[in-house]
């Protein structure tokens, strides 16, 4: 009897590897110890350069660090005991799972969670020594109920209508509360010359000035370029630490730290006429040889990055042809020695790819996505 080939199961491979996957199921944390077809380097002596960077910009003020979404995609736990090193105390996520994920931090230091806590978080603010942001009237109630006196920051909305007190709120929501930090978040640091910059600046000195906080915080990356007047007690930058160019003020001042590497798994010759990859979108001009390596939207090298974007052979630059797929992108290496097995190394420059797509750069760190093995150098 002829059995059909199924596409889903790719025939008898597929069954015997059906069998397989019964037999012993996957143990979910074996992938860390595969050697992973490609690599997002994380060069942690840029990350520390950067943060000295920001630290000796922030004048007397104490230099932090915004190590939500896991750094920013590139690890919080290794960029939080790095940056310890370095000496930054003042860490900042967004969620008390992400808190949570972090663990244990290095001695001294201390973690604050953005968006405060709801009635589901009390167990987990129990577990650790972070404090909550306090965003909203009801959160602080929240707090004063289940803090048991202990020490909280606050969050000033001064006109980004996003998180945060109003201003006129603040004094009597938190009073007697005890208030570690009290923040202001700017919403146009990255243009200097918006006039928005300086009337938040005034409305959070005038807040930070009736609340009683053993510090004020305001500065975001950009911010902290705006002048001693915006930096106040504690800074907390983030895009800048992670290689991000916040501002134009920032230019020279930050080293790239996140390498994406991708392995060649295939070269082909190509002839004239011939074309590469879904739609039959490019054709070739010339004799070529294509590399095709293991990288694609899924992991964050979107469809968008076909147009403009290239590797790196060895310092040789190399175009993207054709559209991008889920799990591979071809690469035209006719001008460069690249053999199956070599690894090639992705332009991601974030001010330049952020120019070539349109996405911010914040979007460009964020979406690299799991599938890269995370190297520290
Ligand atoms: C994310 C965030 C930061 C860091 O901002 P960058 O622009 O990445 O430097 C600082 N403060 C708050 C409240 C944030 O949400």
């Amino acid at each position: 009897m002829v059995v059909p080939q199924s596409w889903c199961r790719g025939g008898d491979g597929g069954m015997n590897a059906l069998t397989a996957f019964d037999k012993a199921p996957p143990d979910p944390y074996s992938r860390a110890a595969m050697p992973a077809p490609l690599r997002l380097t994380v060069d942690l002596d840029a990350l520390a350069a950067n943060w000295r960077a920001f630290a000796r910009a922030a004048g007397g003020a104490a230099c932090g660090a915004a190590v939500k979404a896991d750094a920013y995609g590139l690890g919080a736990r290794g960029v939080v005991e790095r940056l310890a090193r370095e000496g930054c105390r003042d860490f900042f996520v967004a969620t008390w799972d992400e808190a949570a994920a972090l663990g244990a931090l290095p001695a001294g230091c201390r973690l604050a969670v953005l968006h405060g806590l709801t009635t589901s978080d009390v167990e987990a603010t129990r577990a650790t020594d972070a404090r909550p942001v306090l965003n909203t009237p009801a959160q602080a109630a929240l707090w004063r109920e289940v803090g048991d006196g202990r020490s909280c920051d606050a969050m000033v909305d001064t006109g980004m209508n996003r998180l945060g007190l109003a201003p006129a709120e603040a004094g009597a929501v938190l009073a007697g509360l005890a208030l570690d930090t009290l923040h202001g978040h700017l919403a146009c640091a990255d243009e200097p010359g918006h006039p928005m910059n300086e009337r938040q600046r005034s409305a959070f000195a005038v807040v930070a000035d009736a609340v009683p906080a053993q510090r004020r915080a305001f500065a975001n990356s950009a911010g902290v370029l705006l002048g001693e007047s915006f930096r106040f007690d504690l800074v907390r930058p983030g895009l800048g630490l992670y290689g991000g160019c916040p501002s134009p003020l920032a230019k020279g001042l930050l080293r790239p730290v996140a390498r994406p590497s991708a392995l060649v798994l295939q070269v082909r010759e190509v002839e004239p006429g011939d074309s590469v990859g879904y739609g039959a979108t490019w054709i070739a001009a010339r004799p070529s040889r294509i590399a095709v390596v293991n990288l694609g939207y899924a992991d964050g090298y979107l469809r968008a990055f076909g147009a403009g974007g290239r590797m790196l052979a060895g310092g040789v630059a190399c175009p993207i042809v054709g559209r991008v797929s889920m799990d591979l992108t071809a690469v035209d290496v006719t001008d460069a020695d690249v053999i199956e097995g070599d690894w090639l190394d992705v332009d991601y420059d974030l001010p330049t790819m952020s120019a070539v797509t349109g996405l911010s750069q914040y979007e460009l760190l964020t979406s690299l996505g799991s599938r890269y093995e995370r190297r520290y150098a």
